[in-house]
């Protein structure tokens, strides 16, 4: 199958962006969390992005933005569903990655999750943008408030090139400063720090974010240029 006809299909469900990378992309992933360990017939992996709608973030009632990125899990899954189904039609077997939950890795102790595969690092290998120094995904032109899916398939399509155009400046701190918890390095992020400190229960137990400063404060929060 071609790769424009796969982002074709992914734009019309919604997508705003689709890249393809191979498995050789991910020969530096952690053993267990490969494409192949997930789905040993994968040859590529699709990935698509889509943008929260932005202003949530402007909201100083932590509601409206907890309520759109669940929202936006299962718009993705929706996405990533849809395509499964269209791969499927056309005699490739699709399997998907969750957007979000669940993990098999958890470590309760440091309070650190794994996904079954990083999704962030699966966008940057199908060429949709770059890690940025907070190590939140970063889109050229939608910016880091962009939520991730990505379907594994046995059939070999073309990858496209790695987004190599632009970065973060070498002496932006906005991330690192506005860190309430010092929980980043430039390089990684202590989740048990971030976690502490970003998710608050409210009400009933509910699950409410409640600090996205990180996100907020980055000079390509809606795209490039946009701090
Ligand atoms: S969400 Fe908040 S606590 Fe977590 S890394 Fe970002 S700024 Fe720090
Ligand atoms: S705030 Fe600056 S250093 Fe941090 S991710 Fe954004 S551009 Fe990169």
């Amino acid at each position: 199958m071609e790769a424009k006809q796969i982002k074709e299909f992914a734009a019309k469900l919604g997508a705003q962006g689709c890249g393809i990378a191979d498995l050789a992309r991910f020969i530096n992933a952690p053993e267990g969390f490969k494409p192949q360990d997930i789905f040993s017939a994968c040859q590529s992996v699709v990935v698509f992005i889509k943008q929260m709608p932005t202003a949530a973030i402007l909201a100083e009632n932590p509601v409206p933005y907890t309520h759109t990125a669940y929202k936006m899990y299962e718009e993705i899954d929706r996405i990533a569903m849809e395509l499964c189904r269209f791969f499927e039609s056309n005699k490739i077997n699709a399997v998907l990655v969750p957007a979000d939950v669940p993990y098999l890795a958890w470590d309760q102790d440091k309070m650190h999750g794994k996904g079954i595969l990083s999704l962030k690092h699966a966008a940057v290998q199908a060429g949709l943008g770059i890690m940025g120094r907070s190590t939140l995904f970063i889109n050229k032109t939608l910016g880091n408030m962009v939520y991730i899916g990505a379907v594994l398939i046995d059939a070999a399509v073309e990858p496209d090139p790695l987004a190599e155009d632009f970065k973060c400046p070498e002496n932006c701190r906005r991330c690192l400063d506005a860190c309430p918890q010092q929980a980043m390095d430039g390089i990684t992020v202590n989740q048990k720090l971030c976690r502490e400190k970003s998710f608050f229960q409210a009400g009933r137990g509910w699950d409410l974010y409640n600090c996205n400063q990180c996100r907020k404060v980055c000079l390509y929060r809606v795209g490039k240029k946009s701090g």
